[in-house]
């Protein structure tokens, strides 16, 4: 190693080579001599002198040489660096807009190579670097802007959206299938060139992939049938993936391909795959949040807040199109015995296998809404005083022949109705429809109870007050 002389290498250059050349300056004359020159003209002064300057002079031209050849490569390689450096430092700065980015694209900055010794080499692996950065900026990006639209959605179905699109913009499969596992069962959530996505649930490498947590690639088998409506050309393999969140899975994610993914493509199908996770968690953990937000806990039919809410509609669609409406009000008889009797355990399951009956009785657009403890709402859209009365009376009958058996006991509920329904009762506010079927009820109540009262039969009072 030789010593460093200044902090400069290209100046310790210059004075080691001015240093070699003036030492073969005074070489010079000592071998001119052994080769026989005369020792009057090699040792004197004047020629002393002359091959001092010429070695010196040799030393100047070879640090001249390098400053023309060696230093413009070193400066073209500082400056790209300098340029690498800023756009780094940018894009930590999050300033990186595309119009202002520095290197937008790789060859920006990267240097011609144009010697094959180890300053080449420098310039190959500063390239190297700069495709790398680049790769990884991009590889960012796609991640970010993954990572944006997939948290976005809450909804099930706007994730659904954005996954489909995600997938065709970057290219990641040509059909795909997406499932989430709700409470154990696996759901198809959309499908887009799969066709009868909805019948792969129980496709047992699908099964295999949520029970072992496993991603597996198949060729594309027989089972699995692609849409050639949607899908342009046959894809080749199909991957099953388990979308994970928090080490369980939460869905499958199906990704028939025509081509093997390139190392960029399965990276951003990785990244895209665990961002996928949590959105996907979250759109369920909204939808459940949605659900227990409207439902009863006890009994899972509707809570009286949404109730109330989904009257409103109801009476203004009917009122909107003329149309009948009708709301049924329908009491346990003498509940608190049940309870007292056989604890509240039993009321409990007594009020379940209510809803069951009230289940039976109506049809599909009819809401059922507990309203209070024992009392329960039934709206139904489209019926008039004699359908809703019919329903009632069903209701009525199926809840008399209810036989809960406790010991040796037999323990029997019925429940009393009361019926108020548009037209034939005139209000001008949802909340009226209520209070007049209310009081068909404690007629009903007053009248023995285990019946049917219609609010007709009894003076119902007029109420103007709205919800
Ligand atoms: P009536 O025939 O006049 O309606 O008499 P009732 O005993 O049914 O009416 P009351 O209003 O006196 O009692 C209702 C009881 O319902 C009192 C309350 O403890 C009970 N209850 C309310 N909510 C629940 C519940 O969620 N579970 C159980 N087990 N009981 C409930
Ligand atoms: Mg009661
Ligand atoms: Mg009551």
């Amino acid at each position: 190693m030789i010593p460093r002389l200044t902090r400069s290498i290209f100046l310790d250059q210059l004075l080691w080579m001015v240093m070699a050349g003036l030492l073969m300056g005074l070489a010079f004359p000592v071998f001119l001599r052994l080769f026989g020159f005369p020792e009057e003209e090699v040792f004197s002064p004047a020629f002393y002198a002359l091959a001092l300057s010429a070695g010196a002079l040799m030393g100047l031209f070879n640090y001249g040489l390098v400053r023309i050849v060696i230093r413009p490569a070193m400066r073209t390689l500082s400056g790209k660096m300098d340029k690498v450096a800023n756009a780094l430092e940018q894009q930590l700065a999050e300033m990186s807009r595309e119009e202002q980015a520095v290197c937008v694209t790789p060859d920006d900055c990267m240097v011609d190579i144009r010697s094959a010794d180890e300053l080449g080499s420098v310039a190959g692996s500063f390239n190297r670097l700069v495709h790398t950065l680049h790769e990884s900026r991009e590889i960012q990006r796609a991640y970010e802007a993954l990572s944006r639209r997939l948290s976005a959605s809450l909804e099930l179905s706007d994730l659904a959206e954005q996954v489909s699109e995600l997938i065709v913009t970057h290219n990641l499969a040509q059909a795909v299938a997406l499932y989430v596992i709700d409470k154990g069962e696996v759901k198809p959530v959309f499908s887009r060139g799969i066709a009868q996505a909805e019948q792969l649930v129980h496709h047992p490498q699908l099964e295999k992939v949520v029970e072992t947590q496993q991603s597996t690639v198949v060729y594309l088998p027989s089972d699995i049938h692609v849409d050639a409506v949607l899908v342009d050309f046959r894809p080749k393999t199909v991957q099953i993936l388990p979308v994970m969140f928090r080490g369980t899975v939460v869905g499958v994610l199906l990704l028939a391909t025509a081509q093997t993914p390139d190392e960029k493509q399965q990276l951003l199908q990785d990244m895209f795959v665990a961002g996928l996770g949590l959105a996907l968690r979250n759109a369920l953990t909204h939808e459940e949040i949605q659900r227990i937000a409207v439902l009863d806990g006890l009994t899972g039919v509707f809570n009286r807040r949404f109730g109330m809410q989904r009257l409103k509609e109801e009476y203004s669609r009917a009122v909107r199109q003329e149309a009948p409406l009708a709301v049924l009000m329908a009491d346990i008889d003498h509940f608190k015995r049940i309870n007292d009797t056989y604890g509240h355990l039993m009321g409990d399951r007594v009020l379940r296998l209510i809803v069951e009956q009230i289940r039976h009785v109506v049809r599909e657009g009819d809401v059922i809404v507990r309203y209070g403890g024992e009392e329960f709402m039934i709206i139904l859209p489209g019926a008039d005083s004699h359908n809703a009365m019919e329903v009632a009376e069903r209701l009525r009958r199926r809840a008399g022949d209810i036989e809960v058996h406790h010991g040796d006991h037999v323990i029997r509920v019925t429940l009393s109705i009361g019926v108020a329904s548009l037209p034939e009762i005139k209000v001008d506010a949802p909340v009226a429809l209520i209070e007049c079927a209310d009081e068909a009820l404690y007629q009903a109540k007053r009248n023995g109870r285990n019946q049917v009262m219609d609010a007709r039969m009894q003076a119902c009072v007029q109420s103007s007050s709205s919800l």
